[in-house]
């Protein structure tokens, strides 16, 4: 892998408040944001990124999860649209849930354990993600960020209030 890890933006910056714009060319920028996407994101030790994660507002997003059946899955979705189960066949699933753009607190989320993803590869051929246990959750927090949302958006007053006092004590005072 030879991408270059760049920084994390964090919770505050405008560019993960707004929606990101698809992308129109597959060419060599692109390739390099995407390496640098894995890069980035195993710096950080997280299971997914957005690309406006590291401050690009396109719609790409990397990730290396287990599925539900333990198993790693790896790979990169370029403008993505998510497909969940209709009303009546969802499954909520109830595990903890953290980002990499603010670092530190986990909350409960409640997600569909089942999501599929229809994208493009970094070439642009289609690809089809189907995810199950963490990588369900991924591809649904990951579409998200390219949404312009937080997964804060989707807890109660009290939990978001929560969460970003924990992260504002861990990262102290900005200059
Ligand atoms: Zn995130």
């Amino acid at each position: 892998m030879s991408g270059m890890a760049r920084p994390i933006t964090v919770v505050g910056t405008p560019v993960l408040r707004t929606p990101c714009r698809p992308v129109e060319r597959f060419d060599e920028e692109l390739a390099t944001l995407v390496e640098d996407m894995f890069a980035s994101m195993y710096e950080a030790k997280g299971v997914g990124l957005a690309a406006n994660q590291i401050g690009v507002d396109l719609r790409v997003f990397v990730y290396d999860c287990p599925d539900g059946d333990d198993v790693h899955q790896k790979g990169v979705v370029v403008n993505p649209t998510l497909v969940l189960p209709g009303a009546g066949e969802r499954n909520l699933d109830t595990g903890d849930e953290g980002c990499l753009s603010i670092p530190g607190p986990r909350a409960v989320v409640g997600r569909p354990d089942l999501a599929t993803c229809h994208g493009f590869d970094v070439t642009g051929a289609p690809v089809t993600v189907h995810g199950t246990g963490v990588l369900a959750r991924c591809l649904q927090h990951e579409t998200d960020h390219l949404d312009g949302l937080l997964y804060i958006d989707r807890l109660s007053n009290a939990a978001r209030k929560a969460v970003l006092k924990e992260f504002e004590e861990i990262r102290g005072p900005q200059a």
